[in-house]
């Protein structure tokens, strides 16, 4: 290979792995096992002291895993990764190193409804808050940082709305508050969006959807940048500058540079929280990731051409899809992700509540789950299902109206996914 920097094409079926050096195998072998041997009892002491990285254990480490691991830090153009068992997990995962209790985070109000309940529930146990902000909202987003805010999260492509985050700015906030702005870059996948280009410190992705692709396994990824100098603000951030008790007070930052977080990740997060992704599922993870970039093509296109016919017919109302003309984000979405506003929106139906109850009822190409990300065209009608807890003003302010739907496009022929929707708005 030549040392020019790959292409993405090129990197999501190469990057992370090489031919098997044991025996040759040319795809990744899965690596179904717990413990690797020491060559001698100096080796072990090297790799306990992390002065030598090697395979001890797979709670921290595993060969199928950190192939995945590499992979996807190449697509997301970071200087290091892990894998967790879940993206919820590599969100606890991201932000462990960053808190301890009595410090907060500031998170927009447009997030997967999965992490609204953890960001408020069980943060809470960890006696760490959250701050929900309009993350379109600059003076908002400044106003609520304090002396405990110690990271801002957002997500690129919004769940549910398809909306876009500028990036960008969101990220002069983050470093005139002195903390790193963390990115859940899950709808878009690195493919469509690359937030470490865009001033994100780092970047977590539930793996389950479109990385993998075909709703088989779910699992996390967390990539650092290695831009964010975590000694800049003595004492802010002890875990990575810090004498470490754990390692013989080790200091991450001091030791590993721009590797700090990513080593402390390993050798503390997955260590002792043990939120560990199995190599059975990095495999499918790594087989999914090969074909990135032609599926997701395909998902935008769909996308473009559903919203468009929805837009036109005359039962339905508003289509939230950024890649329309007539969304607000459009200007935004050619700067945040210039290949493609994703495959996720909502859109209206004119008859109501029960009419997106009856239409959710007559589709028989789209499946009615609660997920995202599938190769399979998805459907959920948020207000009877994921946010039939809350009030209609809170269904109204989390873009879930009673009389809108939410589709994740898939990658059939866009004719039939029309034809399903066209039936089923007669229902
Ligand atoms: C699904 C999802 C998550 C959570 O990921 P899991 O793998 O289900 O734990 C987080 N963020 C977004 C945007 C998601 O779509």
């Amino acid at each position: 290979m030549t040392d020019s920097p790959l292409h993405f094409d090129t990197m999501q079926v190469h990057a992370g792995t090489a031919p098997d050096t044991a025996t040759g195998a040319r795809q990744v072998p899965i690596y179904q096992s717990t413990a690797f041997v020491f060559k001698d009892a100096e080796h072990a002491a090297r790799l306990f002291n992390l002065q030598e990285v090697g395979y001890i254990y797979s709670r921290l480490t595993n060969p199928t895993v950190m192939a995945l691991a590499n992979r996807i830090t190449a697509l997301e153009g970071g200087v290091g990764g892990v894998c967790t068992s879940s993206g919820h997990a590599a969100q606890i995962m991201a932000l462990y190193p960053l808190m301890a209790p009595g410090r907060n985070i500031i998170a927009s109000t447009r997030l997967y409804g999965g992490t609204v309940t953890q960001f408020t529930q069980v943060f809470k146990r960890f006696g760490w808050s959250t701050r929900f902000v309009d993350i379109d909202d600059e003076a908002a987003l400044r106003a609520a940082v304090d002396e405990d805010t110690r990271a801002i999260f957002c997500e690129s492509i919004t769940n549910p709305g398809g909306h876009i985050t500028d990036i960008p700015m969101v990220a002069r906030v983050a470093n005139a508050a002195g903390v790193p702005l963390v990115v859940d870059n899950t709808s878009a996948s690195p493919y469509l969006c690359r937030p470490i280009e865009l001033g994100a410190t780092l970047v977590i992705n539930s793996t389950t959807k479109y990385l993998t692709g075909n709703g088989t396994v779910t699992g996390g990824a967390i990539v650092d940048s290695g831009k964010f100098d975590w000694s800049a603000h003595p004492g802010k951030f002890p875990s990575l500058t810090e004498p470490e008790p754990a390692y013989h007070g080790l200091r991450f930052h001091e030791t590993f540079g721009p590797m700090a977080y990513t080593f402390h990740s390993i050798a503390i997060g997955l260590r002792d929280l043990g939120m560990t992704m199995n190599p059975q599922g990095a495999h499918y993870t790594l087989m999914g990731i090969e074909t990135l970039s032609l599926r997701m093509d395909k998902h935008v296109k769909n996308a473009m051409a559903v919203a468009r016919w929805l837009e036109a017919d005359p039962r339905v109302g508003e289509v939230t899809y950024a890649g329309l003309e007539s969304s607000p984000y459009f200007a935004r979405a050619a700067r945040i992700c210039p290949k493609g506003a994703g495959a996720i929106f909502t859109f209206q139906i004119k008859s109501g509540y029960d009419g997106c109850v009856r239409f959710v009822n007559a589709l028989k190409l789209f499946s009615h789950v609660a997920n995202l990300g599938d190769a399979r065209s998805l459907v959920i009608h948020p207000a009877s299902t994921t946010h039939r807890q809350l009030t209609e003003d809170q269904q109204r302010a989390a873009g879930v109206a009673p009389d809108y739907v939410r589709l994740s496009i898939g990658i059939e022929d866009s004719r039939d996914i029309i034809a399903d929707l066209d039936q089923a708005l007669n229902g």
